[in-house]
């Protein structure tokens, strides 16, 4: 953890054949989401013998963005040794650029690398790689209403070895992505389907960003599509009974007294900042939020009786998304009126005016980077 940012350059590789300005243009019309990436990336290696102050990791660069050779015995192909995050940068209204909370993903990135026996990365080099992926292609804003430039930083084990024991060798990379806005006019009210299979154990890896936390996911999440449903909700391993979270998302439960309930973080739920951030939000407005356990019964009880008037989901992705149906195999319920609630729907504003620079940034969530 010696490094920081300061102490590293980062060597520059233009991309020597970027996309042509029309083709950009057509991508950042219509981004979508996660499909197209921008003309460069960001690289950085880690040697646990490497010696010096930057405590193993060495030649940070930006590179034309691109495939990258693996040795087929590298650990992270055999035993999935690899986290990510997952941020925005956004355009201001003044021309500027900022990141949301880019320290606490790296915080967040480092509490992941502990539980799967990887290097932690020092904050700042973290923001930095991050800010020079920015810069870099500082060109690839979607030009439509809403859209942002998605980053992804990931680690991967890359040393070339069969036998279990926390490698030596590893790869840091942050790619881009334009996004768009994730919901066109306003977020439609979702679906979820309850599923048998669980997501993460007590002592398990449901709080650390990892690949093999979503590798398991997919086939409830097939299920869940497959059933008509939009999201799978994961309950908690042990009872079968305490409401958890999506497969990428948390959620949040609003009464009829306008207080919120969010399940408390036990090692089984992912910690979001989209979470923390509504938190500090609702606190403001002086709101009553609970971080409790919600049982699954509970939900089906109070959404009938009108006491649960509200159910919403968030993270990066899609800010806020509104929960109007759930269902499990003893059949479905409603909440509210199936459509999305007034103070879901307040709360998402709030949040997105001050990621883009449109409301007063109180709390230093918002760090600009040009
Ligand atoms: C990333 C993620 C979230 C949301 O976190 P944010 O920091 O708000 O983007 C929630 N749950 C899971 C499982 C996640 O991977």
């Amino acid at each position: 953890m010696a490094t920081s940012a300061s102490q590293l350059e980062f060597a520059r590789t233009a991309h020597p054949a970027p996309r042509s300005a029309d083709d950009r243009a057509i991508i950042l019309n219509n981004p979508g989401f996660g499909t197209a990436f921008s003309d460069h990336m960001v690289e950085i290696d880690f040697d646990a013998n490497a010696v010096g102050g930057a405590g193993g990791w060495h030649n940070p660069r930006v590179v034309p963005y691109g495939p990258i050779a693996l040795d087929p015995a590298a650990a992270v192909l055999h035993y999935a040794q690899e986290i990510f995050e997952g941020l925005k940068a956004y355009r201001l209204n003044d021309g500027g650029i900022a990141l949301f909370r880019p320290e606490a993903n790296a915080a967040r990135f480092n509490a992941s690398a502990r539980r799967l026996a990887m290097p932690e990365i020092h904050p700042d080099l973290f923001v930095e790689a991050v800010r020079q992926q920015v810069l870099a292609d500082a060109d690839w804003f979607p030009t439509v209403e809403g859209g942002s430039l998605y980053l992804r930083p990931f680690m991967f084990a890359s040393e070339a070895f069969l036998g279990v024991r926390p490698a030596r060798t590893y790869k840091f990379l942050v790619i881009a992505s334009p996004a768009g806005n994730y919901f066109k006019s306003g977020a439609p009210a979702v679906s979820l389907w309850v599923s048998e299979y669980t997501r993460a154990a007590p002592g398990g890896t449901g709080a650390a960003k990892c690949g093999g936390n979503y590798a398991s996911s997919l086939v409830p999440t097939a299920e869940a599509f497959a059933r008509g449903h939009d999201q799978v909700l994961f309950l908690d391993a042990a009872e079968h009974r305490w409401v958890e979270e999506l497969g990428g998302m948390n959620l949040f439960f609003v009464k009829s007294d306008g207080s919120l309930v969010t399940p408390p973080l036990g090692g089984t739920i992912l910690p979001g900042i989209t979470r923390d951030s509504l938190m500090t939000l609702a606190r403001e407005e002086g709101l009553t939020v609970r971080e409790e356990p919600y049982a699954l019964d509970q939900w089906r009880t109070e959404a009938a009786s009108g006491e649960l008037v509200e159910t919403f989901a968030c993270g990066t992705a899609a800010v806020v998304t509104p929960v109007g149906k759930v269902a499990d195999a003893n059949g479905e319920f409603l909440i509210g009126s199936g459509g999305p609630g007034q103070l879901t729907q307040r709360l998402r504003q709030r949040l997105v005016a001050i990621q883009r620079g449109q409301a007063p940034d109180t709390h230093g969530w918002v760090h600009r980077i040009g």
